[in-house]
């Protein structure tokens, strides 16, 4: 009977460097007496002076931890595969357990296409069969699908997850095309969560894709984040990467976090279960306006490339068990100098979400938390509506906020100067487009400099429309005096 034990990273200096040892037994205690004759160097890594499995030492047979059922007793199939998890401090190898897996602990079969799609992973003894169906059972959350997205996306794919959940309410912008490579230029004006949907697809139709066409919030985060075993950070707001992080924290998700800015890269894993979250190593957000996004601050655009693939690197580890993740250790890339650094986190104990007395026990308002919503932003006009003004409106539009924008004005008003990204409605049509309002979508409506939307904003209310509505105070050509000269003034 030839049974396979798969040598954990950590302890494969004892078995020469073996990544898994062919032995012979009919059940785990005896493969496991014969691996520590072959290897003596591993026996006291594995067994105390009784001859018992050390309590650190959990070992699975075909994935079903067996220190509970039958011990070293259990039966072992010839080729089957026994695997040894150490614990190691450092909190490594980390992997979700089958039980973790919100499809379950049940792995899929792989079809025989699979088999040939798979074969380079096959090989791989850290990978194997067992590693691709764990693959293909586990459910993966990416929220955005932009330059970090993009290969994520695609990687993910292609390594054959069984279900990628995507989130985002985007349009794909010809401006995004230079790094967001999982969209083409034939999807420009489309919605990113359906080119991003083909995209996967044409590399892996045996991946299963759910789509979230929208602004994930702390009403619908949870809800969403719930359905998946790992969930996967590419956003470019603060207040979003606080909401992932803290809804991944209450429902024990690991959270795969990368971060880009001009020609700097940042990524790890944060996993409450496991080390630090974000608020531990960033317990609070930057003022509003002090970091500016890759809209205003550029953004190499291979970068993301880089580091969207090392989150779906670090992803992949965590579904097969392999390897060291990247928990409390953050990654630091500097693709001109052209070098990683690695900063050791530890979780603070006084975190207010993971800490030892958490204060933070479910989601919270993350506009506030993160300044954005401040009153100064936000202005009434004399008769009760809200305006804020061009500044605000060019910062919530470079901050990705995908506001509803409404160009009250008529069409010959529109031929002469436009906000990029609005919808023209003259005032005649108003109630047409009643529908297209979305209380997930803030609106900001302008005309030429005021009255025609601010009366558009009271007409909706009294036709009942609860959302959030701004006017833009001082309409188009306030916008051209704050915001973008080229406007043409009329
Ligand atoms: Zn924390």
């Amino acid at each position: 009977m030839s049974v396979s034990v798969q040598i954990p990273t950590a302890l494969r200096s004892f078995a020469g460097g073996q990544a898994a040892v062919d032995v012979n037994g009919s059940t785990v205690g005896e493969a496991l007496a014969q691996l520590a004759e072959a290897q003596p160097g591993l026996r006291k890594h594995l067994f105390n002076d009784e001859g018992k499995l050390r309590s650190f030492v959990n070992v699975y047979v075909n994935d079903e931890d067996i220190r509970h059922q039958q011990g070293t007793e259990t039966p072992v199939a010839d080729g089957g595969t026994i695997l040894i998890v150490p614990s190691i401090a450092g909190g490594s190898p980390a992997s979700l357990e089958p039980s973790q897996l919100v499809g379950g602990g049940e792995l899929p079969e792989l079809t025989p296409d699979e088999m040939t799609r798979y074969n380079r992973h096959l090989i791989l003894p850290e990978v194997g069969v067992d590693g691709q169906r764990k693959l293909k059972q586990a459910r993966v959350l990416m929220i955005g699908t932009g330059g970090l997205g993009a290969p994520l996306g695609m990687y993910l794919a292609a390594a054959g997850i069984g279900r990628i959940g995507v989130v985002d309410f985007d349009v794909v912008d010809s401006s995004n095309l230079q790094r967001q490579i999982i969209h083409g230029t034939r999807d420009v004006g489309r919605p990113k969560i359906e080119s991003a949907r083909d995209c996967i697809q044409n590399i892996n139709p045996h991946v299963e894709v759910e789509t979230y066409e929208t602004r994930l919030t702390s009403e619908n985060a949870m809800d969403i984040i719930r359905e998946y075993d790992v969930i996967v950070d590419g956003t470019d707001n603060f207040p979003t990467r606080y909401l992932v992080n803290d809804a991944c924290v209450l429902l024990n998700k690991p959270n795969v976090y990368g971060s880009i800015f001009r020609f700097e890269g940042q990524a790890s894993v944060f996993w409450a279960e496991k080390g630090a979250c974000y608020r531990c190593l960033y317990p609070e957000p930057p003022p509003p306006g002090l970091v500016p996004s890759c809209a205003e601050g550029g953004v190499l655009g291979v970068l993301p490339g880089i580091i969207g693939t090392i989150q779906a690197n670090e992803t992949i580890k965590l579904i097969i068990g392999q390897g060291e993740p990247l928990i409390n250790r953050l990654l630091l890339f500097d693709a001109l100098g052209m070098g990683f650094r690695e900063l050791k986190l530890r979780k603070d104990p006084e975190c207010p979400l993971c800490g030892t007395n958490p204060t933070i026990t479910e989601l919270i308002d993350y506009e506030v938390f993160c300044g954005l919503d401040q009153a100064s932003n936000v202005t009434e006009s004399e008769d009760g509506v809200e305006e804020i003004t061009p500044t605000e409106l060019k910062r919530r539009i470079d901050d990705g906020r995908n506001d509803l924008l409404l160009d009250i004005r008529e069409p010959h008003e529109h031929a002469i100067a436009r906000i990029p990204g609005a919808k023209l409605v003259p005032p005649a049509q108003l109630m047409e487009h009643y529908d297209e309002l979305n209380a997930d979508r803030d609106t900001v409506l302008f005309c030429r400099v005021g009255p025609r939307s601010i009366n558009a904003i009271k007409e909706l209310r009294a036709a009942g429309y609860a959302g959030r509505m701004y006017n833009l105070k001082g309409g188009i050509l306030a916008w051209s005096d704050e915001v973008d000269p080229s406007v043409s003034k009329y």
